[in-house]
């Protein structure tokens, strides 16, 4: 192991941080979090609300940042869709011409429901209220899909490692914008070990502001050499190639989509059990007889859907295999 305080850590950070600016399409710089996306998804409220914070729920983990917003204190309202539909930007639109948010909360790709959000189109909205800050999730999106943070204008971008970088848990990345770190330095009682700013002068230094998981940063070093050897523009076609594979076996199989078509995830499939199957029953089967695990199904919707993984690391042959031994496992 090494030092946090030394130049071997400073020249691992120096190294990766061209390559997650890269990632991110920004200009801002970087910031490692010992901590999974929850900590930083918690982190921008408190180091962003001032008056109030519009979140964006569609699923359990957008769902969810409403709760942790009012847990920490903050003034928080819903804009609230079913499970397996998406956020329209009109109803985003809608809700900050009230003038009542300074900030929004946004889950690119419910990985509850399998919806991915049209960014661009809410991103816009966006754009016709400088005063409010854009906070998006994009952890089983970012390294899945292209993201252009500051084309998009996003605030604060964050993933997490266990998702679509396919790392262990437990560690996530996150940038910062001007106008982010900005309504930062207004609020008081940011705590220390979240502070935005604490992060900023650290990383000018090429240090975190308390000791990291150095051996998360070394996997995402060697992670992000894998990814860059394969060229993103690669990775995110074979993500698209892989994703259309699933779906292909999704309508063959005579099951439907949960997520609403248009809107469905290029990193995941949320399948909707219209067949009425044991899903449980199914994921048990598949586990002891081909080693393989598949979801069946978050929170409310367990057993009434499973999901299907192409993110991260999976490959043709890998999402083949996967949907051979359903195959298998189904009749
Ligand atoms: C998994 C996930 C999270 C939470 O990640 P933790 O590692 O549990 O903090 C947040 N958002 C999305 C979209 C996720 O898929």
């Amino acid at each position: 192991m090494i030092g946090h305080r030394g130049e071997d850590f400073k020249n691992l950070y120096r190294d990766i941080h061209p390559k997650l600016k890269t990632l991110f399409g920004t200009k801002q710089p970087v910031f490692l979090s010992t901590s999974s996306a929850w900590g930083v998804m918690e982190a921008s409220i408190r180091n962003l609300v001032t008056k109030r914070v519009l979140c964006c729920m569609c699923g359990a983990f957008s769902d969810k940042w409403l709760d942790v917003a009012k847990r920490c204190g903050k003034e928080a309202e819903a804009l609230q869709v079913e499970w397996g539909k998406h956020i329209d930007h009109k109803d985003v639109d809608l809700a900050l011409a009230s003038g009542k948010f300074d900030t929004v909360t946004l889950v690119h790709n419910e990985t509850s429901t399998g919806v991915m959000n049209p960014l661009p189109e809410i991103c816009c909205v966006l754009a016709k209220y400088p005063d409010v800050v854009l906070v998006v999730d994009t952890v089983s999106s970012c390294a899945g899909v292209r993201i252009d943070t500051d084309a998009l204008g996003i605030d604060v971008i964050l993933t997490g490692a266990q998702k679509a970088l396919a790392l262990p848990p437990g560690f996530s990345v996150f940038s910062v914008s001007e106008k982010a770190f900005a309504r930062t330095e207004k609020i008081s009682n940011r705590g220390f070990y979240f502070d935005f700013l604490e992060f900023k002068k650290q990383q000018g230094e090429w240090m975190t502001p308390s000791t990291p998981s150095i051996g998360h940063i070394f996997a995402l070093q060697s992670k992000l050499d894998e990814i860059f050897e394969e060229g993103l523009k690669n990775r995110y076609e074979r993500h698209a190639r892989t994703n259309a594979i699933v779906h292909d076996w999704v309508r063959r199989a005579g099951f439907d989509f949960f997520a609403e078509e248009g809107f469905r995830s290029k990193t995941l499939t949320c399948v909707k059990n219209n067949k009425d199957i044991d899903v449980l029953e199914f994921a048990r089967k598949l586990r002891e007889k081909h080693r393989l695990v598949i979801d069946p199904g978050y929170g409310k919707i367990r057993g009434k859907t499973f999901r299907l993984s192409n993110m991260g690391d999976e490959t043709e042959s890998t999402v083949s295999h996967l949907l051979a031994c359903l195959d298998d496992c189904i009749g």
